[in-house]
């Protein structure tokens, strides 16, 4: 029988298991039963829309076999099985294989990126030198055993096996001094992770205990004795009343149902009777999965009606503000044969999801009025996904997650919420200042003039951020201001009139500076925020230099282009030598105001579109 080779990926993840880069090799039995577990899943489906499945409920386990003799583990499962092709294709390669993130992962060979995907199968390598997997797929006549040792590929050929179901084999490898692989042929020890890992798992998984009892007739004699037992409780962690399950029990299921290696953040239990009848269990990660701002991710939680997982993301049971949250809801109300279509359809199912979304919320709300360190962590994780849930759908979320809000205040250099900023506001205050881009990482002489009232600046960094202000317009009443723009709304009406009059004097200036920019910027004015600075860039009407950057950085979009304003500080003594040059030497005044506005543009934190010619310009004053 010519032996097959893996493909690429599959090899090389099998090499990591084969060396056991893991520390946490007993995970493989976790991996193999939930196997086991999927595929009895199949088949009981199949059994309830399908007479020619013989099969009841009970007739359902996962038996697990231990061979000291042999140093052999078996785990047996009578699910629905699979044939050659599908040996072939399943264990040949790995389920997913073949996108650019799982092989990256597995290129990095770091076990927290590779455990995000799930090990599966290919775990066993880690305790086996051989493993056998004899398999009867629902229908068919044959059986067929897939063999490995490993590194050199596999065997696919034929072979008897009674019934329908899969029947893993492994051939545990010889122990060392630092590893002992005999471990996993103590019943005990077996019985312990089955516990750990696989408890709530649905169907029996049975074992043959090593007991102990005495000999009948004997006062003192000890016998062995073997007895078939169930070792999970096979109570779904869900359907557990929340007093009886303890955080380590969440913990451990959320880390094998969802591939986690890391603890959730939080936990959401919610089971309720009245319009909608559900059990939910849902998690917060603690951090974002590797391709969690991808496009390749996909949210939903799994659904299950009466215990019978039905589908495994359900994706209407999440709005997208909340897609980082993993967990599956059981519902006694949905029908088992319930098609994708008709879902989506579902009153009930609508139901479930409107009263999801609040208490996510709440829970969210909760967490950062009482643990703040957990909310800003929380924060790091995912803000970004609560800032794209405002801006999307044109707003249509915002006020389910204006609260949930947070950005990095200048004053105190610490997050905060719009309340905390609004709490603070002085009661001069007119608006609510944001620094967007570039502006909200450095001070800039627009950001130090708000400052220098007494105002907080919220520090926007993120591309999405600003679109969320715009979106927001307001919050409890007042309005968001970029610091950015041609208003800062800082100016008395009276101070406002004397700019007005100054302004008027300088026009003929004005007008030449801005004819010399060459259609750069649409007006030239005095600026009522500068004291340091002889000049600074700011924008009128709606978009700003940063989102002139982001739109135009979007792939096909249209160009757009920031109106420029080009304001002058007329208590600054260069602009007494722009007055001087105006009336003697207006080639260099044209020059003065190329330099002037480079250098305002610098500020803003954007390159001078001809760089060579800004330092000759520059080189040349000096
Ligand atoms: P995953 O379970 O994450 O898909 P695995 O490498 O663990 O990846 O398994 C690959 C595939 O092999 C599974 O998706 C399933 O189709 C098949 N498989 C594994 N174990 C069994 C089993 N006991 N019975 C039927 N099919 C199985």
């Amino acid at each position: 029988m010519a032996k097959k080779q893996f493909k690429a990926e599959s090899k090389r993840l099998l090499d990591l298991m084969i060396n056991s880069i893991y520390t946490n090799r007993e995970i493989f039995i976790r991996e193999l039963i939930s196997n086991a577990s999927d595929a009895i899943d199949k088949l009981y489906y199949k059994s309830l829309t399908d007479s020619s499945v013989d099969m009841k409920r009970s007739d359902f386990k996962i038996e697990i076999e231990i061979d000291r003799d042999k140093r052999t583990l078996t785990v047996k499962d009578n699910g629905i099985g699979m044939t050659k092709e599908e040996l072939d294709n399943n264990l040949g390669v790995i389920a997913k294989s073949g996108s650019r993130e799982f092989n990256a992962a597995v290129d990095s060979k770091d076990i927290d990126i590779i455990g995000q995907f799930g090990v599966g199968f290919y775990s066993a390598f880690m305790v086996a030198d051989r493993i056998t997997v004899d398999s009867r797929a629902f229908g068919a006549d044959q059986a067929n055993r897939w063999e490995s040792n490993g590194a050199d590929g596999y065997t696919v050929e034929p072979c008897e096996r009674d019934g329908v179901g899969t029947t893993i084999t492994l051939y545990l490898k010889p122990d060392t001094d630092d590893d002992k692989y005999s471990d996993y042929l103590d019943c005990y020890r077996i019985s312990g992770l089955v516990k750990k890992y696989s408890d709530y798992i649905r169907y029996p998984i049975v074992m043959d205990m090593e007991r102990g009892r005495i000999k009948e007739g004997t006062e003192d004699e000890y016998e062995s004795y073997t007895e078939s037992t169930t070792l999970n409780s096979m109570v779904p962690i869900w359907k557990k009343n929340k007093k009886e399950v303890e955080d380590k029990d969440y913990n451990e299921f959320y880390k094998s149902r969802f591939f986690d290696y890391d603890e959730p953040l939080d936990v959401i239990s919610q089971r309720t009777e009245g319009t909608a009848t559900y059990s939910a269990l849902m998690f917060i990660p603690s951090r974002a999965p590797y391709n969690f701002y991808s496009k390749d991710y996909e949210k939903g939680l799994a659904l299950y009606t009466g215990g019978v997982m039905i589908m495994e993301r359900c994706a209407d049971l999440l709005p997208d503000c909340f897609s980082f949250i993993k967990g599956l809801v059981d519902s006694e109300d949905l029908s088992l044969n319930i098609s994708r279509e008709m879902l989506q359809q579902d009153r009930q199912l609508k139901v479930i999801a409107g009263a999801l979304e609040k208490r996510i919320k709440k829970e969210l709300a909760d967490m950062l009025a009482n643990d703040r360190e957990k909310y800003e962590k929380f924060w790091s994780a995912f803000g970004l996904q609560i800032k794209y849930g405002v801006y999307s759908e044109f707003g249509a979320n915002k006020d389910l997650l204006l609260d949930l809000l947070m950005f990095r205040s200048a004053a105190g250099d610490k997050m905060i919420t719009l309340k905390e900023y609004r709490d603070a506001m002085p009661e001069d205050q007119k608006y609510i200042y944001y620094a967007a881009g570039e502006a909200g990482r450095v001070s800039t002489p627009s950001s130090e003039a708000v400052r220098a009232k007494g105002y907080d600046i919220l520090m926007m960094t993120d591309d999405v951020d600003e679109f969320v202000a715009r979106t927001l317009n307001e919050y409890d009443g007042k309005q968001f201001r970029s610091i950015s723009g041609d208003d800062l709304g800082l100016r008395t009406d009276d101070e406002k009139k004397k700019d007005e009059e100054l302004r008027k004097d300088h026009e003929e200036l004005f007008g030449f500076i801005k004819d010399s920019l060459e259609g750069k910027v649409t007006d030239v004015t005095l600026s009522d925020r500068l004291t340091d600075f002889p000049v600074c860039v700011t924008t009128k009407g709606t978009i700003s230099l940063e989102m002139e950057r982001l739109l135009n950085a979007m792939p096909g979009s249209e160009k757009v282009t920031a109106e420029r304003v080009l304001e002058l500080n007329a208590e600054h003594p260069v602009f007494e030598k722009l007055k001087k040059l105006y009336d003697d030497d207006k080639d260099k005044l044209k020059e003065y105001a190329e330099i002037l506005y480079d250098e305002a543009m610098l500020v803003e934190g954007i390159q001078p579109e001809n760089p060579t010619r800004f330092a000759k310009l520059v080189f040349e004053l000096m």
